[in-house]
């Protein structure tokens, strides 16, 4: 285990939440923690489970399906978010595995999705990824596309979209973009907004995120990728 301390990490990034919710003016209880745990090992997420905490968020649906059965035995409450891309073979795998997805953004991974909520009978919950910086290397439907696919969901595929999600470009300042995503929810009414994370998830509770999805503060710097 690293030295740093993931509990420790929980309880001060809870604490902000709770200062930022004040500020804002809003129910603390109305924003969750989703604690992002991608590339951390077990060990280092077993005591933010035995300090309480229940909503994790995993990138790679490979290394969850690695990780989370076995934590998840003495744990059925847990809920388990992917926030990571998605690709269309691994959505039967997807759909078993976690309770949320945030990163639906195209039509062929609708369709994928359907075709597996059909046959598990077991629907996650689905959130929109919406490219907001319009950033090609990035995942997310552009937001002029948002409408469009929307309604592809409900009609063509018949998927039950609940809120939308977004990841800000890293030279950007990201409130804009948070004000973006609300501003297309609510056009639609939807009510889960999916942004801010370690360096920004204060201002995305200013402008009304639902779940904030924070790693590093939690459980420190993650080892960088090879
Ligand atoms: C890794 C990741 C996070 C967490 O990032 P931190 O900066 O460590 O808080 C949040 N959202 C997504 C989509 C991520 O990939």
């Amino acid at each position: 285990m690293s030295e740093h301390n993931p509990v420790e990490g929980l309880v001060q990034v809870r604490a902000a939440i709770r200062r930022a919710a004040a500020d804002g003016g809003r129910d603390p209880a109305s924003i969750t923690l989703v604690a992002v745990s991608k590339t951390f090992p077990a060990q280092d997420i077993a005591p933010v489970l035995a300090a309480g905490h229940r909503v994790f968020g995993e990138n790679y649906v490979q290394e969850a399906k690695a990780k989370w059965p076995g934590l998840r035995e003495g744990h059925p409450d847990v809920e388990l978010h992917l926030i990571g891309p998605l690709q269309s073979n691994k959505a039967r795998d997807a759909v078993e595995l976690f309770d949320v997805i945030h990163t639906l953004d195209r039509p062929s991974l609708a369709e994928a999705l359907a075709k597996e909520i059909a046959r598990a009978g077991r629907a996650p919950r689905l959130l929109v990824q919406v490219n907001t910086g319009e950033e090609p290397q990035k995942g997310g439907v552009a937001p002029a596309d948002v409408d469009a696919f929307l309604e592809a969901c409900r009609d063509r595929y018949g998927l039950a979209v609940e809120g939308l999600m977004c990841i800000p470009p890293a030279e950007d300042p990201p409130s804009p973009h948070f004000a973006l995503l609300n501003t297309i929810a609510a056009r639609h009414g939807l009510e889960t907004l999916s942004m801010g994370m370690s360096a920004d998830f204060e201002a995305a509770i200013q402008l009304g995120a639902t779940h904030v999805r924070v790693g590093s503060a939690i459980f420190g710097a993650r080892p960088r990728k090879a």
